[in-house]
């Protein structure tokens, strides 16, 4: 999963995930860096309280991990919890997240183009209408469509998958190129 950075500036999965790969929990804790010691990541990115308590540890947990796994890359990752702002997210945030989670509805409300721009933001090719459309392909019809004007839109809308990909990549790479 790519990490998504929302017009706050938090950082979260796809679908107002945690931010911690491949967790299908909703992220509900905000965590922000707030001193020199430890790594990435920086933040605010958001993550479901599972993975706050497994990745956010103690300092003495963490200097015991530091000084046994320094470098070798073993174990999965840790910060120190002391670094960190760990809270709710504020009203900007939680409104935001609630935008994320909707996504699927509004996908599925816009019909066809709400299938490509699924692709899109998830990242992973889908079968639209029996035939598999990759996420550069799917990029390429959102872009299309978002720019076309209503009339155009409509007879493009018209057209069976095929068409409407090869339409889509041939118009828009011209346009780039
Ligand atoms: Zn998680």
């Amino acid at each position: 999963m790519m990490r998504k950075t929302l017009p706050s500036g938090l950082q979260v999965n796809p679908l107002g995930r945690c931010a911690d790969s491949f967790c299908p929990r909703d992220a509900t804790l905000v965590t922000t860096f707030i001193s020199k010691r430890g790594t990435s990541p920086v933040g605010p990115v958001g993550y479901c309280a599972l993975h706050v308590e497994a990745r956010f540890v103690d300092d003495e947990t963490y200097e015991w991990r530091l000084a046994n796994y320094a470098g070798h890359g073993v174990g999965p990752r840790v910060y120190p919890r002391s670094s960190y702002e760990i809270r709710e997210p504020n009203e900007v945030e939680a409104a935001e997240l609630a935008h994320e989670r909707a996504a699927e509805e509004r996908w599925t409300a816009e019909g066809r183009i709400g299938e490509y721009r699924r692709i899109v933001e998830l990242h992973s090719a889908s079968k639209v209408d029996g035939m598999l459309v990759d996420a550069l392909t799917a990029a390429a019809c959102v872009a299309l469509h978002d720019a076309l004007n209503e009339k155009s839109r409509a007879r493009w809308l018209a057209m069976p998958v095929a068409q409407q990909c090869e339409v889509a990549v041939r118009l828009t790479m011209r346009a780039a190129g």
